[in-house]
């Protein structure tokens, strides 16, 4: 289900995603039904990109068992980096951190959260996965990003 998020400095999508960490959940056949139903404008769930195909929405054939499959992946830990521009945002417990330049770059918080994910998942992240920006982001900004 991360077929919707968008860069939030460029806007690209889909994001490249690099999955670390996932677990497998049992999805109900009945409730996948209803979500196609619902939200499936042709037949699948994803509505643009399905990251468990890793392919656009066109050019997939509508099948349940592809939703199912796709839901039963829960990815808790990753990245999803921008094509275009580059950047890249942690997936931690689940939930996508996708801060936008202007607070990923001043928020100690946030700051806090990359580092802290870093130090855990830096030697698993692909070699050239990180291209144009390198895993030292905060250590190279950090006198220009703190305390403004
Ligand atoms: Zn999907
Ligand atoms: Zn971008």
């Amino acid at each position: 289900m991360l077929d919707v998020l968008a860069c939030p400095e460029c806007r690209e999508h889909p994001l490249k995603l690099y999955t670390f960490v996932e677990v497998e959940i049992k999805v109900d056949r009945g409730v996948v039904r209803k979500l196609i139903d619902q939200y499936g404008g042709r037949g699948l769930i994803c509505s643009l990109y399905c990251g468990y195909k890793r392919s656009l929405v066109d050019s997939l054939n509508e099948s349940i068992d592809l939703c199912i499959a796709c839901l039963s992946r829960d990815i808790k830990y990753g990245i999803l980096q921008c094509g275009r521009c580059g950047r890249w945002f942690p997936i931690i417990a689940g939930i996508p951190i996708m801060y936008p330049d202007h607070i990923r770059l001043r928020s100690r918080r946030a700051q806090a959260l990359e580092r802290v994910f870093l130090k855990r998942f830096r030697e698993r992240i692909p070699y050239g996965a990180l291209d144009g920006e390198s895993t030292d982001r905060l250590e190279n900004r950090k006198e220009d990003s703190v305390g403004r």
